[in-house]
């Protein structure tokens, strides 16, 4: 079985890895991004990271190709990348880098959409046609696979979740320059910084403003503490809104969630049922099955892998 080395452009973390035809990956390996370093430094940790994998490997062991998962926005076509947040980026010719440095094809795909692949033919969604995913962590990521293909769209940058308006009436700033989007209300960092705005402007609360994050609110809504409540029980109410809108156009067989905020586990799982159920459409009585990703920190590695082979018809 021939292999493919998938690579993930992370906010936070770069990860690089052996994947076969099966999603197995094989040979793991992470190192912090150290984002604030710009372009050049992470680009040139990316390649150390994957000469050490492409190096440990054993003789007589081809990899054909080469899949690179990265935030977005892409170009596809040209082969860019300009992730909102990895600072300094902007139209980086990530694809060109890598296949001249590691001497293979390369391919590049949002690292969201990457992920959606992975779990529908590897994880959660194995064997399942039609499949949303959403990433919350950093910001809000969101994948679509779809009649058993992953949906790019025109120009590569379709299924931004995360930036769907879910107030389209003076809301909160995002990261892509609108206002309103899921991202400014359900990422990690949004849900941590929200909890702290109210906390400044004078509310009670046992949450320390200078030092929170969305665990944190979490466990003080758990807790009862009343700011961390009313801040977790909003993220709900609208992530709930967007993913019932999701499932009412798409219809799926499944959405699934990733990132460091499906760490709350039923915190998270339990309310976000209700209220998605409490949006889609009575009439066709929809219960839409929503589960934790199963593939854990290697999953942009599995479907950067997986894009690539699949472009590489003949691989495997
Ligand atoms: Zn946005």
């Amino acid at each position: 079985v021939s292999l493919v080395l998938g690579l993930d452009v992370g906010g936070t973390k770069l990860a690089a890895g052996l994947v076969d035809d099966r999603g197995a990956v094989s040979r793991f390996a992470s190192v912090p991004a150290d984002a604030a370093d710009g372009p050049a430094a992470v680009i040139e940790r990316l390649l150390a990271l994957a000469a050490s994998i492409l190096d440990a490997r054993p003789a007589g062991d081809p990899v054909e190709a080469v899949g690179i998962a990265c935030g977005g926005p892409l170009d596809v076509e040209a082969g860019t990348a300009s992730p909102l947040h990895e600072p300094g980026w902007r139209d980086v010719p990530i694809r060109a880098i890598v296949a001249e440095a590691l001497g293979v094809p390369a391919h590049l795909e949002n690292d969201a959409t990457a992920a959606a692949l992975a779990e529908a033919r590897f994880g959660a969604g194995a064997g399942m046609r039609d499949l949303v995913y959403l990433t919350l962590s950093t910001g809000v990521g969101g994948g679509l696979v779809l009649g058993g293909r992953p949906h790019r769209g025109r120009t590569g940058n379709g299924a931004e979740i995360g930036h769907i308006v879910v107030v389209a009436d003076g809301g909160r700033p995002c990261s892509c320059g609108g206002a309103g989007c899921l991202e400014a209300y359900a990422s990690g960092t949004s849900v941590a910084r929200r909890a702290a705005e109210v906390i400044r402007a004078g509310a009670v609360s046992a949450l320390d403003a200078d030092s929170l994050t969305a665990r944190d609110v979490v466990e003080a809504a758990a807790a009862g503490d009343a700011v961390a409540r009313e801040v977790w029980s909003r993220t709900i109410v609208l992530l709930g809104a967007a993913i019932a809108s999701l499932v009412d156009v798409l219809d799926p067989d499944i959405v699934v969630l990733g990132g460091g905020l499906t760490g709350a586990g039923d915190r998270l799982f339990g309310p976000l049922e209700a209220a998605v159920a409490a949006h889609v459409m009575p009439v066709l009585g929809r219960r839409p099955l929503i589960v934790p990703a199963a593939l854990g920190p290697a999953v942009g590695v599995v479907g950067a892998a997986t894009v690539a082979r699949d472009a590489h018809g003949s691989v495997g």
